[in-house]
Parts: structure tokens; C-alpha cells; sequence
């Protein structure tokens, strides 16, 4: 039996959800910390609120997060008797854009030109220097494509900076004409050994993921080259747990938008699409325990649930499909599930996604 018999997590919506589900059949329990009384968590263990932190500091062997933006005094104030994983670094850069692109940067990873912003002025250097389009981002606290500003036009100048200023420093970078975006997920473990799984094709509606094929078509030559650059990240931030890559496929090869520092949307296919999901080799791996393989059974589709229930019976009439709810209340735009896709063959897949997008309420763009 591990050592490890109970893992602190912070945060506790569906990703730690899904992180407890996969522990127990190891043996291993999850704690959370979470202010959020009714969270996707709270079924399956013990919750602490931000003021209870010293309590739920005790209430696990090790710990570890499902939401990135956790507030790095909270880790710190762990850290002091406790074990983090992925280690507090990782965590530091992946919240800050312009720690992120530095350090991709010094790895040679490849990314959009970019320019860091203070001042008005600033922006309107970065204009000149990356020409327009270019994408206004805030450094720190943005997700789902939120605390962004797309500038088309010099005359929008002054309406980004109202938008975003008052966040400043902030990121330009110039707007990059992708092909499609994708993402690679990894996992490291203690002993070092690093694992990848496949790279998934990612589509968004209004910001927000809607849906992941995997593998992502036509991708076969590319993978070496994102899997290099995880490893890469991985290996330098000497990271346990899993790691994610999020990149946009351009006519000259990949280039990195960001990185997430734990399990992602674009991996819950692996629940029943791998061999050993992202969520069972983030636990195993910061349990200290072997990983275990990321070879697809399947190709895989994953959909996402957002803003309104489906009629359960509806979906799990079709042959194929797997539903996975995580007991939120609905609200526009929020993730309240989604749906793994595993056809028996290409001809399936398409009439499946053509019958969900007739059942989802959100609409879905179908893959090409
Ligand atoms: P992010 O929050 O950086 O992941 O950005 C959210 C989404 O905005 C991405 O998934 C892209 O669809 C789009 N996006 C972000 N940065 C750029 C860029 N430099 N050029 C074009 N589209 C972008």
C-alpha cells in the first residue's frame, strides 16, 4: 500500500471530482479546500473553507490543486509542513502569462511575438512593432478566453486600454492565423518518468471548449515535436502530476499559447478513451506511485455539457456514449458535464455527434 493515503486538494469543482473518483479505487481518499458550500467535490470528501486552511493543511499525507488559479499564500502557507504537487514554481509561472512566455522562451519553445504592456504608450508600441490584428491579454487571472481584447483596428486603441488597463501589466501578442488548436496532456512522475498522451484537437464556442477529437486528425507528424516541448517544461520545472499544453497548429509548425499546471478539459476523454485516464496518473503520480500507460483504447470524441442539462435518457440511449454529470446548477456558459464519444468506427462517430447535436442544448460545431 503507498504511503500516501490522502490527498489535500485545492479547489473542488469537477476536475478534483474526477481526481477523487479515480483515487479510490487505489485506496486513496481527497480532501478539499473550496469556499463554494455545493461544489462538485463535496460528494466525495471532506471540505475546507479558506479560513480552515490550517485544518485542511492536517487533513492529508500530500497535496495537490485542480484549479490553477489557487492563491499562491494559500500554497505558501501549506508549504511550510507540507509536500505541493506540481511544485510551487510551475504553479507561479502558469499563473502569470509573462513569467509563462519567458520561460518558453528560454526552453525554445516557439510563441506568438508578443510584447509586455504597462502603459498606454506601450500599447501603442506594441501595435507598431506586431502590427494588427494583435490580442490584448491580462497577465494574470484570465481563462475561458476571459480579460482579453482582440484589436482590428488602431482607431480600438483606447477602448482596449479602458477595457484592460486597469489590469495592467498585461501581454500583446500578435494575432496568430492557426490552422486548428491543440492541446497535449503529460504526466510526470516522482521518479522522473514522463508519459504523454495523444494530442487532441480542441474547438471552442463563445471561449469556451466544446468539444476534443482525439486523435487530432492529421497530427501524427506534429506530435514529436509537442511532446518535446512538454517534456521539456516537465523536465525543467522537475514537475509531478500532470501537465498541459495548449498550442495553435500554423503553416510553420507549432506555436505555444499556454500551459495549464493540471488536469485538463481536453483530457476527460481519457476516462474511458485510455488505458489509465489523466486523472488516475495525476493521482498516481503525485501519490509517488508507477504511472500507468496513456495509450488510447479508442479514438475518442469528447463534448462538453455547457449551460444547460441534456435529457439524460436522450444521451444514454445511443450506443457509444458515456455520460458524466458533476452536479452543478445550471447557468450560461457554465460546465455542468460532458459526454465521451467512442464510436466503433468513423461512420458512427459523425451520425452520434449529428444525434447529440440534436439532444445538447448549446449548439454544437461539428468536426469537419
Ligand atoms: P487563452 O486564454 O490564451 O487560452 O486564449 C483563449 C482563446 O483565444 C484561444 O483558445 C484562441 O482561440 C484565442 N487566442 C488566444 N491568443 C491568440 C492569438 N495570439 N491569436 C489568435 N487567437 C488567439
Amino acid at each position: 500500500m503507498s504511503a500516501v493515503q490522502t490527498i489535500g486538494v485545492f479547489g473542488g469543482g469537477q476536475l478534483g471530482r474526477m481526481m477523487a473518483q479515480a483515487a479510490l479505487p487505489l485506496g486513496l481518499r481527497c480532501t478539499f479546500l473550496e469556499d463554494a458550500s455545493e461544489c462538485p467535490s463535496s460528494v466525495l470528501g471532506q471540505v475546507y473553507t479558506r479560513a480552515q486552511l490550517a485544518e485542511f493543511a492536517q487533513s492529508a499525507d500530500i497535496f495537490t490543486l485542480e484549479f490553477e488559479n489557487t492563491l499562491l499564500s494559500d500554497a505558501d502557507q501549506l508549504l511550510k509542513t507540507q509536500t505541493l504537487y506540481p511544485p510551487r514554481p510551475a504553479l507561479a509561472t502558469a499563473q502569470h502569462r509573462l513569467l509563462e512566455k519567458a520561460l518558453f522562451d528560454q526552453l525554445q519553445i516557439p510563441v506568438a511575438p508578443y510584447r509586455r504592456v504597462d502603459t498606454e504608450s506601450d500599447l501603442q508600441a506594441a501595435v507598431q512593432q506586431l502590427g494588427l490584428p494583435l490580442v490584448l491579454k491580462t497577465a494574470t487571472g484570465g481563462y475561458d478566453g476571459k480579460g482579453q481584447f482582440v484589436l482590428r483596428d488602431a482607431a480600438q486603441l483606447a477602448d482596449a486600454w479602458a477595457a484592460l488597463g486597469q489590469t495592467a501589466p498585461l501581454v500583446a501578442e500578435a494575432f496568430v492565423s492557426f490552422q486548428r488548436e491543440v492541446s497535449i496532456i503529460a504526466v510526470r512522475g516522482q521518479d522522473g518518468t514522463v508519459k504523454t498522451y495523444p494530442l487532441a484537437e480542441n474547438h471552442h464556442h463563445q471561449g469556451i471548449l466544446s468539444h476534443s477529437i482525439v486523435p487530432a486528425p492529421d497530427c501524427a507528424a506534429l506530435l514529436p515535436t509537442a511532446q518535446d516541448y512538454i517534456t521539456r517544461l516537465l523536465n525543467h520545472l522537475a514537475y509531478v502530476g500532470v501537465l498541459t499544453l495548449e498550442l495553435f497548429v500554423t503553416e510553420h509548425g507549432l506555436l505555444a499559447n499556454e500551459m495549464a499546471p493540471r488536469v485538463h478539459n481536453s483530457g476527460h476523454w481519457s476516462i474511458e478513451g485510455a488505458v489509465c485516464s489523466q486523472f488516475e496518473n495525476h493521482i498516481r503520480a503525485v501519490a509517488g506511485l508507477p504511472l500507468g500507460s496513456t495509450e488510447i483504447v479508442r479514438p475518442s470524441v469528447l463534448v462538453n455539457i455547457i449551460g444547460q442539462h441534456p435529457d439524460s435518457a436522450a444521451v444514454l440511449v445511443l450506443d457509444g456514449v458515456h455520460l458524466h454529470l458533476y452536479g452543478k446548477s445550471e447557468r450560461a456558459g457554465r460546465k455542468l458535464g460532458h459526454i465521451t464519444v467512442m464510436p466503433n468506427d468513423s461512420q458512427q462517430i459523425n451520425s452520434l455527434l449529428q444525434q447529440l447535436a440534436q439532444i445538447l442544448p448549446e449548439p454544437l460545431s461539428l468536426p469537419r
